[in-house]
């Protein structure tokens, strides 16, 4: 049975970065927003944490780069490719774009929240947590909001002009509308776990190729190392099958910083698993329903871009959204504007992203063989800097109308 009912001009359902980012635009420029979360709070291990470039750039057109650098950090300067203990290129992020010389580490809640807190200041934003969406309201081929199911398990129905999907990967919105995929690539599985930082690894991100596994290592905020194993799609599986012991002895030799870690192991809780998989919708708006970040276009973890992709998506979507607004016009054609303007960007990017999968979670012998061949290849000619710049850096800037910037 339904309870109450709310009506808003806009629903966001996710309280993820593009989520946040959107809510907290449209409430700036007095849009009467509500973002709905199904978590009690923004509380979560292993989210997107690293902030590439494009993110900061992003950061300064909207004059919030200083708000976000005052949260706690780490900055990422350098990087280096590894065939085992042999180094065989550098990353440097420096030298990619003059107005944002390195990545920042920024654990995802701590961002969130400041995203939150930020929103809070303006009286038309509006935010419930333990808020999950289950159905998705429509009239006359139009959605006309949604319906959430409360803590206490009473539903609540939310009117709007325009519900936004901003629920991740697993999109409830995209189900429920009826969104189909263009296409979806999924090479592998990226298993995750934290060790305590070695005192000599320094601030360097560390990519490291095998005849085995392919491994990421970085530097987390403040004194641990997140490290990613590359698994060949269905190794997961068969993996937990063969029980800890065989994955102990994988990490114990990977790395001399691991031992103590690999040591402790009992079972494989603490590794989170994330599928490495990048998709995009075909259509990413329906009248009265857009979708955006990672429920429109998800990123595989090759360059840690996700959060900076959905962000920019946000950014866009906030303009065409209170356009829309303005001119009472909210259908499908209205909303994919924002699809005309990212989607070219994040197409190229999965491209590159699916080259690289291919070669980081293959399980073919032949292609482990060669690919230190080819990662020093890339690494003498011009083509490992432009792949860098085109993951790492912002082609050209969004188009920001000026009433989203926080410079009053
Ligand atoms: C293990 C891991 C590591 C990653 N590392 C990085 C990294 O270092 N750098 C990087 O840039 N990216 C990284 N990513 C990717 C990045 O996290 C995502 O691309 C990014 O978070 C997408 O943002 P989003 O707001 O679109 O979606 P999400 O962050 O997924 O947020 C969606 C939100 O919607 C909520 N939600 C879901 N369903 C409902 C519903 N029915 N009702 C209400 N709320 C709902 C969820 O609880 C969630 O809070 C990583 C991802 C994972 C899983």
């Amino acid at each position: 049975m339904i309870g109450k009912q709310i009506q808003k001009d806009v629903i966001v359902v996710g309280g993820g970065p593009a989520g946040m980012m959107l809510g907290l635009l449209l409430a700036k420029v007095g849009v009467q927003v509500i973002v709905l979360e199904s978590h009690d709070n923004f509380d979560r291990e292993y989210r997107g944490e690293v902030l590439q470039p494009r993110f900061i750039q992003l950061l300064n057109q909207l004059k919030l780069r200083e708000y976000i650098e005052q949260l706690p950090h780490s900055k990422l300067k350098k990087g280096a490719f590894y065939h085992y203990d042999k180094k065989k290129g550098d990353i440097d992020f420096t030298s990619m774009i003059a107005e944002a010389p390195y990545a920042l580490w920024i654990p995802q809640p701590i961002l969130l929240q400041a995203l939150y807190k930020k929103a809070k200041e303006y009286p038309t934003f509006d935010m419930l947590f333990h808020a999950p969406v289950k159905k998705l309201l429509e009239k006359d081929g139009t959605v006309t909001g949604v319906v959430v199911e409360q803590k206490n398990k009473e539903l609540l129905e939310i009117q709007a002009k325009v519900v936004v999907g901003a629920d991740g990967r697993f999109s409830t919105i995209r189900r429920l509308g009826g969104f189909e995929l263009e296409y979806q690539h999924y090479p592998g599985d990226l298993i995750w776990f934290s060790v305590k930082r070695p005192s000599h690894w320094g601030e360097e991100l560390r990519f490291k190729i095998t005849e085995g596994h392919s491994y990421i290592t970085l530097p987390k905020y403040p004194d641990l190392l997140q490290v990613g194993i590359a698994l060949p799609r269905c190794e997961w599986k068969e993996t937990l099958r063969q029980g800890i012991e065989n994955f102990r002895q994988e990490i114990m030799h990977a790395n001399k910083g691991f031992h103590e870690f690999a040591e402790s192991l009992v079972d494989f809780k603490p590794f989170v698993p994330l599928q490495a998989k990048n998709h995009m919708v075909k259509t990413w708006a329906k009248n009265g329903c857009l979708l955006i970040g990672d429920a429109a276009h998800c990123s595989s973890p090759v360059g840690a871009i996700g959060v900076s992709l959905a962000v920019t998506t946000a950014v866009v979507a906030a303009d065409v959204i209170w356009d829309a607004l303005q001119k009472r016009d909210v259908s499908a054609k209205v909303l994919c504007r924002v699809q005309e303007i990212r989607s070219e960007e994040i197409e190229e990017i999965h491209q590159i992203q699916e080259r690289m999968g291919n070669l980081f979670f293959t399980s073919s012998k032949f292609v482990k063989g060669i690919r230190p061949y080819i990662v020093s290849a890339a690494f003498k000619t011009p083509l490992f800097s432009m792949i860098q710049k085109k993951l790492f850096v912002m082609k050209k800037p969004v188009a920001i109308n000026r009433e989203f910037v926080f410079d009053k």
